[in-house]
């Protein structure tokens, strides 16, 4: 299902695809303070949502669990992880959230818990299924309850319903019953199991940890804890970690490996390695490619901050034409700012990116960003340099035109909404305002990914590794 999200055009954040989730979780072989160790891993993943964080532990008996509203910070005090290391426990998991599926409620945030005949389990999902509404009819018309709208709840009462099989066998038929995508951290009292789908199209990683292992979506969450990266978890593999190690099942033989090539562009943190690419070096590749598309007469390469940054380094690399910073960030700009006025909300794109007039007056601008969605704040961006006195501004975009929407728990605004899905790259130039505007072609980011092609690309040509639902394809294409 996708939403029609409020577009708020004070938050330069709010012209980007938006990720969903983030899972961490964590084994050890003997009691220890997991709880902390997961609230380390969540922080380093927060970029992946920050509408909602959860923690459960489990302790060989029972599970725990606190889930709050907001980020990290907001989510828990002190007491709330006093009470979950009170638990004693040895197995940890944990999830950020940012909604697409699913209202931003508090019965919504992960960890869910629930009840089966092998005792409590509990999941932490990312990702998004294109036939969750149709198996929770069937489950609701054969009696069962749900008590959230997450799609996760589908694959956790999926679980619940086989566990008398045993857990890996539960957890292998539930998520063959599902199609979309995710990357999926589960526990039991006594297990942590990792899951990706088996197009791998969300990440997910395996790390040493002390006497035991984590998982998390990115690898920067295993830097964060002082793990060590161990490989990423396959397409289509469960990973089983208990007292007496870690087991490995292939539990589908229909792999094929298309991670969200976005995550490369924009989601993921530049300090993660996602399927033995490192992302901050695909970013500045991305801007060397770009130099090969568009080799422009400039003076200056700027970056929109933060996530321009790599492909402007790369594009100034290659170019030999003087990378340096174009705007200065406010970081204290809180997440709920709000401002009162028409005329404030206008100005507030310059609240949080203000140009440095010292080194764009008199220059001709290259100005860098990851991707354009609305194209609402590029055009500000824009303007905000001509007023600052450069002479000329040419955009760059590090990725190609972003026509269609995402089915795979990326939060993506309807077609009609997304300016390259209804304007030429004229009329868009037009539109923001620029000298002149080069995106990234699908074959300069296969180049900047070495090569490789597997990836999911689907909002650039909109052709997708598990096909979407019609009713979000019908609904997509009415508005
Ligand atoms: S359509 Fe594919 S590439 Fe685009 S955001 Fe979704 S998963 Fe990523």
């Amino acid at each position: 299902m996708i939403n029609p999200h409020n577009f708020d055009i004070m938050d330069p954040q709010n012209d980007k695809f938006k990720d969903e989730c983030g899972v961490f979780g964590v084994y050890s072989s003997r009691p220890m303070d997991v709880a902390s160790v997961t609230y380390y891993g969540l922080y380093a993943l927060q970029h992946r949502g920050q509408e909602s964080t959860g923690i459960a532990v489990a302790n060989g008996e029972e599970i725990k669990a606190h889930k709050g509203l907001g980020i990290i910070t907001e989510a828990f005090n002190k007491e709330d992880l006093e009470r979950l290391r009170n638990a004693n426990g040895n197995i940890s998991i944990g999830h950020v959230r940012y909604s697409t599926a699913g209202s931003k409620t508090i019965e919504n945030s992960q960890p869910l818990l629930s009840s089966t005949k092998l005792g409590p389990i509990a999941t932490a999902h990312n990702g998004n299924l294109v036939n969750g509404d149709v198996i929770r009819e069937l489950l609701e018309d054969g009696g069962h309850v749900f008590h959230t709208s997450v799609d996760s709840e589908v694959i956790t009462s999926l679980i619940a319903r086989g566990s008398k099989r045993g857990i890996e066998r539960a957890v292998i038929d539930a998520i063959s019953a599902v199609r979309g995508s995710f990357a999926m951290v589960i526990m039991t009292k006594d297990k942590l199991i990792g899951v990706r789908d088996p197009n791998g199209i969300r990440p997910l990683c395996l790390g040493r940890y002390e006497e035991g292992y984590v998982l998390a979506s990115e690898s920067c969450a295993l830097d964060a804890v002082g793990a060590e990266f161990v490989r990423d978890v396959a397409a289509g593999e469960i990973v089983v970690i208990d007292e007496n190690g870690i087991k490995s099942y292939r539990y589908s033989e229909n792999t094929s490996c298309q991670t969200c090539s976005f995550e490369y562009i924009y989601f993921a943190r530049p300090d993660s390695t996602i399927d033995g690419l490192d992302v901050h070096t695909t970013r500045v590749k991305q801007g060397e490619e770009l130099f090969k598309e568009y080799p422009i007469d400039a003076d200056l390469v700027v970056a929109v901050p933060d996530s321009g940054i790599p492909a402007a380094m790369g594009y100034a690399k290659a170019s030999g034409i003087p990378y340096d910073i174009g705007f200065v960030k406010n970081r204290y700009i809180a997440r709920t700012f709000i401002t009162p006025s028409q005329e404030m909300r206008e100005r507030a794109v310059a609240v949080k990116l203000n140009p440095l007039k010292i080194n764009v007056k008199g220059k001709r601008v290259i100005l860098i960003d990851d991707s354009i969605v609305r194209g609402t704040t590029s055009k500000h961006l824009i303007d905000s340099l001509r007023r600052a006195g450069a002479l000329e501004v040419h955009f760059l975009v590090a990725s190609p035109i972003v026509k269609y929407p995402c089915y795979f728990g990326i939060d993506t605004p309807y077609r009609s909404e997304l300016i390259g899905a209804n304007k030429s790259v004229e009329e868009i130039r037009e539109t923001i305002g620029c000298d002149s505007l080069g995106y990234l072609s699908l074959e300069g980011v296969y180049a900047s990914c070495s090569g490789r092609r597997n990836f999911c690309v689907g909002c650039f040509n909109g052709i997708y590794p598990v096909s979407a639902p019609m009713e979000a394809l019908d609904d997509n294409l009415e508005r």
